[in-house]
């Protein structure tokens, strides 16, 4: 039976104070300025009162902090941007570590690589890229943190021609549960690496990331806001099928890797309450290119068009982030061709909830589609979910408390909706707890990505195959098992509790 980890005490502050005394960290308490700005999240649902809050300013300060929380078997949490609405960067009464203050970025032009401190956000890494014309595969939303998006995969707008964020590390720059500092890459401690860029919150606090970028130009971006209308949703639906049709393993979409887009339905508040359905897209090319592509979409006269040339940061901004809500994010996958009379089954969920639900009319629901081609072809990491499947999101948004349990109610009842239609197809679907909204892929795992889905699914469904490696490489880093707050590995020889 593993220890229980305990919370924080005055002696704990006290201590922790006089470590860090001399150097640049901020150790806060609940009655300190700043604590409570520590404490925020992405989702209020996500908030939680930590004992104390550290903010540091270096590796060496997470390490005093680190060594003192492991010697003395306090609950750890570690916040990267805070988007994880699952609580997984927060502690109701032990250690945060708080990386907020470590933002810098700094950009090697000539070795086209970015050295990205473990909390940015990735409007920081975009806008200090683009300075030099230079972009990187990171979130879409630009308030996200690099850190829990990294180390759990990490999609982008670019993923259809550089792949995921992990396919893209150079080296990252680890604080173990000793409070020893590791450089890991794939010259130095390569088993770590290996276990970062995928299951990286197992394996300790994150100081830096190096990223490999590219040569960048502005991109044909935008949204196009329809009607939910059956003969638009049928239409839209025949034409994304045929856009991203893989022809055969290997071989790319018509997109060509270009095209990163989202198939939504929503009520933004320019729509008056009105639900519509969106097609949300990045063209990595000109306008006369995207519109020779897109055409068909086009030609089907959006009643809104919000598309332009845009740099690659304003590409990042465009899906408006709402914090200040409670949320809670659940995944799905699903398989093409999208069935037309699946969107319309949801969309019909998705107004009778909303309808009966005030509260809740900020909920999102899409369909995320990309040229999987070289996701696919990679195998960097332990990110076992590589497949042809694409990903789905349903993102309910509330803001009373009394609420949480029917908004995310309503969010497993949808993704349910896509396990059943997975295995219409014939799909065989994980089993995970409430869960397992995905096939089963090479790797034995559900290609279900964790990021979005915090909640209910099982470690070993997550990572598949690769999990007794990441148990071993968990047992020499992270024996007593501090790090466990998001798909928690058991150090071998530990027993298989959580898994
Ligand atoms: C609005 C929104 C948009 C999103 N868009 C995308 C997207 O485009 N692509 C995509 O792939 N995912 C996306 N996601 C999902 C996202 O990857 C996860 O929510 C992820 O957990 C966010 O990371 P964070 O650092 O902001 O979160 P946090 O809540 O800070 O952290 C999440 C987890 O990562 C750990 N962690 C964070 N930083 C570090 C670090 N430096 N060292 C060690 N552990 C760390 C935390 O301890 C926690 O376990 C989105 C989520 C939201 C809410």
């Amino acid at each position: 039976m593993a220890r229980e980890r305990r919370t924080v005490n005055q002696s704990d502050v006290d201590e922790l104070r006089r470590l860090l005394s001399g150097t640049q960290a901020h150790v806060l308490t609940s009655s300190d300025p700043g604590y409570g700005a520590s404490i925020e999240r992405w989702s209020l649902a996500a908030v939680k009162p930590a004992g104390v809050s550290i903010l540091p300013s270096s590796s060496e300060e997470v390490a005093i902090a680190i060594k003192y929380a492991s010697s003395h078997y306090l609950d750890v949490a570690v916040k990267g941007g805070g988007h994880s609405t699952a609580g997984a960067s927060s502690s109701d009464g032990g250690l945060l570590i708080d990386l907020g203050r470590m933002r810098k970025v700094e950009v090697d032009v000539e070795k086209q690589q970015l050295h990205v401190q473990g909390g940015c956000i990735w409007a920081d890494v975009d806008e200090a890229a683009w300075q030099h014309k230079l972009a990187t595969v990171g979130g879409t939303v630009a308030d996200t943190g690099v850190g829990g998006l990294t180390l759990g995969g990490g999609y982008g707008h670019l993923s259809g021609s550089r792949g995921l964020v992990i396919d893209n590390t150079i080296s990252i720059t680890t604080v173990t549960a000793d409070g020893t500092i590791v450089r890991a890459s794939k010259t130095e401690n390569t088993d770590l690496f290996w276990a970062l860029n995928g299951a990286g919150q197992n394996f300790g606090v994150t100081t830096e990331f190096v990223l490999r970028a590219y040569r960048q130009e502005e991109v044909y971006a935008g949204t196009l806001v329809f009607p939910p209308s059956p003969d638009v949703i049928s239409k839209l639906v025949t034409i994304v099928n045929d856009l991203y049709y893989v022809p055969g393993e290997g071989t790319p979409t018509k997109t060509k890797g270009q095209l990163n887009s989202l198939l939504a339905i929503g009520r933004p508040p320019d729509a008056g309450g009105q639900t519509v359905t969106l097609f949300i897209f990045a063209f990595d090319g000109n306008e006369t290119q995207a519109k020779k592509l897109l055409q068909p979409i086009y030609t089907l006269g959006p009643l809104v068009d919000m598309t332009s040339m845009k740099s690659y940061p304003e590409v990042n901004k465009q899906i408006p982030t709402a914090p200040g809500f409670r949320s809670s994010m659940k995944g799905a996958a699903f398989v093409l061709p999208i069935r037309e009379e699946f969107v319309h089954t949801l969309l019909s969920k998705y107004n009778t909830f909303l309808d009966s639900q005030p509260d809740a009319q900020g909920s999102l629901l899409a369909w995320e589609l990309y040229d999987p081609t070289i996701v696919v072809a990679s195998d960097e990491g332990c990110f076992a979910n590589r497949g042809y499947h694409l990903n789905s999101l349903i993102m309910p948004l509330w803001s009373k408390a009394e609420n949480d349990k029917e908004c995310r109610q309503f969010a497993r009842d949808l993704s349910l909706e896509f396990k059943h239609e997975l295995e219409r197809k014939g799909e065989r679907t994980g089993d995970g707890v409430e869960g397992g909204a995905s096939v089963r892929g090479k790797k034995n795992a559900v290609l279900l990505y964790g990021n979005y889905d915090q909640y209910d699914e099982k470690s070993r469904d997550i990572f598949g195959d690769n999990y007794p490696r990441l148990q071993e490489i968990k047992a020499r880093y992270d024996p007593d098992n501090m790090f466990d707050k998001l798909f928690a590995i058991q150090p071998s020889g530990a027993g298989t509790n959580g898994a």
